[in-house]
């Protein structure tokens, strides 16, 4: 009966790991429905704002900028292409 155990916890671990990753997204996107992030895709997940107000994208996955909940970021927070910007003006 351990081994049912090990084996329901398992799959879960899988469905989690499955869950995180874009193939969980449907193919089929509703046109209608904004798409953010450098990848364009719909919002899912955690998502983080760029703090330029002049951003073009403004939105962005979590997983797409290497940030997790664990790891996120306190304060101000500038994506990669604003990030440049900054330093380009100084
Ligand atoms: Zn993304
Ligand atoms: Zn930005």
């Amino acid at each position: 009966m351990v081994q049912c155990i090990h084996r329901h916890t398992f799959w879960s671990f899988v469905m989690i790991l499955v869950a995180g990753t874009a193939n969980a997204i449907p193919a089929a996107v509703d046109p209608s429905e904004p798409v953010y992030c450098y990848c364009q895709r719909v919002s899912f997940g955690e998502m983080i704002a760029c703090d330029n107000e002049d951003c073009a994208i403004e939105w962005f996955h979590f997983e797409c900028v290497g940030l997790t909940p664990e790891n996120r970021p306190k304060g101000k927070w500038y994506c990669k292409e604003c990030t440049q910007l900054k330093k380009a003006s100084r």
